[in-house]
């Protein structure tokens, strides 16, 4: 199981959410608080935000552990944006320790991430469009095919997941996503945190201890917008 954060909100850096936490999701790579599944997310990490200065989020992912790279807290600090993704990776046994099988997963102006695992025989179909032969880059091809036909990001997100959760019955599928304007996370099968202040934050798990984290429940979409929050069951 992973760890993902997003951000939709008034203008903020990486770092605020990845080095400047006490549980931010550097101390998450390393020591998660509520992870069920797997100890330690050494196998990647990814981040993705939006830019004025071009249509499509800027993405940087690694293969490597997230506190090996010395690059990445400068990096963070100056990388701003009213909306944010980022991920660290635990490798589902059998999946691939790549760049390309780390979240986030993109396509035009989608940005994906997922936490959990399924049964890649659930989506076969998925696989020629897919970043890579992991499970969670074939989630995210089919959501990147209904995204590209028009749907929106929330509704895609239920399908998807409430497609493969039936075909799957012991399928984790945490969901985060976005298209820039709107962030939308599914909780199934694993945990799933939300922070309103001034904006909203969606986080795998609580960053700080600030009393203001609210535990999503499972089975449910959050659908963030400029205008505000929704919380609906799946
Ligand atoms: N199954 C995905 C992978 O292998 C996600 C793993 C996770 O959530 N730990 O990358």
């Amino acid at each position: 199981m992973c760890r993902h954060v997003a951000w939709l909100g008034p203008p903020r850096s990486l770092a605020s959410l990845i080095h400047e936490p006490e549980h931010g999701l550097l101390k998450q790579s390393y020591a998660p608080r509520r992870q069920r599944h797997g100890t330690v997310n050494a196998d990647g990490f990814g981040m993705g935000w939006y830019d004025p200065a071009r249509p499509e989020p800027v993405r940087y992912r690694r293969a490597v552990p997230m506190w090996t790279d010395a690059n990445l807290p400068a990096l963070a600090e100056v990388a701003r944006s009213h909306c944010l993704l980022a991920a660290v990776r635990t490798a589902t046994v059998g999946m691939p320790i790549e760049e390309s099988a780390t979240a986030p997963f993109a396509s035009g102006p989608w940005l994906l991430s997922h936490n959990g695992r399924v049964a890649r025989d659930t989506i076969p179909s998925y696989a020629e469009g897919a970043e890579s032969t992991c499970d969670s880059a074939w989630l995210a091809a089919a959501a990147f095919v209904r995204l590209r036909g028009g749907m929106a990001l929330g509704e895609t997100l239920a399908e998807v997941v409430t497609h493969a959760g039936a075909k799957d019955p012991a399928a984790r599928l945490n969901l985060l996503a976005s298209d820039g304007v709107t962030v939308a996370a599914t909780a199934w099968g694993d945990t799933l945190f939300l922070h309103q202040r001034d904006g909203a934050l969606l986080a795998s798990e609580p960053l700080d201890d600030d009393p203001g984290w609210q535990p999503v429940p499972d089975r449910s979409l959050v659908l963030a917008t400029p205008d505000g929050l929704s919380i609906q069951p799946l």
